[in-house]
């Protein structure tokens, strides 16, 4: 089974991250993408949207992709959501399985730094989504021995900062982000 892994804080899921799963999908021949919200993200300050609500948020995108599967799985963890404990968990429930680690290009320069780096790059291979306006990023960070694919199919750029912008003043993200998303958050007064 060939996995993709695309985790985030989602903080909302938008058509980017859909997009980047489906460059690395036809790039990778991925058989499936788990989408993997973070609890608690420990490079960047706490997402705006509960961890319930992302999730929600990301089953809502996923629902109709029958190989984009939404995981709970650093929701029910304590503490940090780190990488390489998702990346464990990945593996034994699929033992096998060739891992894909998806990231966009604007994440690909912090890699080197993540806990237990180069444990990462034993059990997967790292799958670069250029993402729009970014440069087409060093790799200089990394391992020399990391397996890296660079995917050159081009994504929306968009962002979940930008995403909360407009909607802190008001405006519509209806483009952005997939109808039943834009749906939820207006539910839920998300990001007002
Ligand atoms: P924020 O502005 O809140 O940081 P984000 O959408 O950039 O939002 P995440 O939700 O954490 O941040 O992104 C999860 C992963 O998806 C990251 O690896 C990020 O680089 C990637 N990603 C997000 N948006 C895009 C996009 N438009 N194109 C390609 N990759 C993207």
């Amino acid at each position: 089974l060939r996995i993709g892994l695309l985790g985030g804080t989602f903080d909302p899921i938008h058509l980017g991250h859909l997009q980047a799963a489906a460059v690395a999908t036809e790039g990778l021949g991925l058989e499936r993408v788990s989408f993997v919200p973070a609890a608690v993200p420990p490079h960047r300050p706490g997402p705006e949207a509960s961890a319930l609500d992302r999730y929600a948020m990301v089953c809502l995108a996923t629902n109709g992709h029958r190989s984009y599967v939404p995981e709970s799985l650093e929701l029910d963890r304590e503490g940090p959501s780190y990488t390489i404990d998702t990346l464990r968990e990945l593996r034994k429930a699929h033992p096998g399985g060739e891992v894909f680690l998806i990231v966009g290009s604007d994440n690909v320069a912090d890699l080197g730094s993540w806990r237990h780096a180069e444990e990462i790059f034993s059990l997967c291979e790292v799958a670069v989504v250029l993402r729009p306006n970014e440069p087409e990023p060093p790799l200089a960070g990394l391992p020399g021995d990391a397996r890296v694919h660079r995917l050159t199919g081009r994504t929306l750029p968009v962002s979940g900062t930008a995403i909360r912008d407009r909607l802190a003043a008001g405006e519509p993200i209806e483009t952005l982000v997939p109808p039943p998303v834009a749906e939820y958050i207006g539910k839920r007064g998300l990001y007002r």
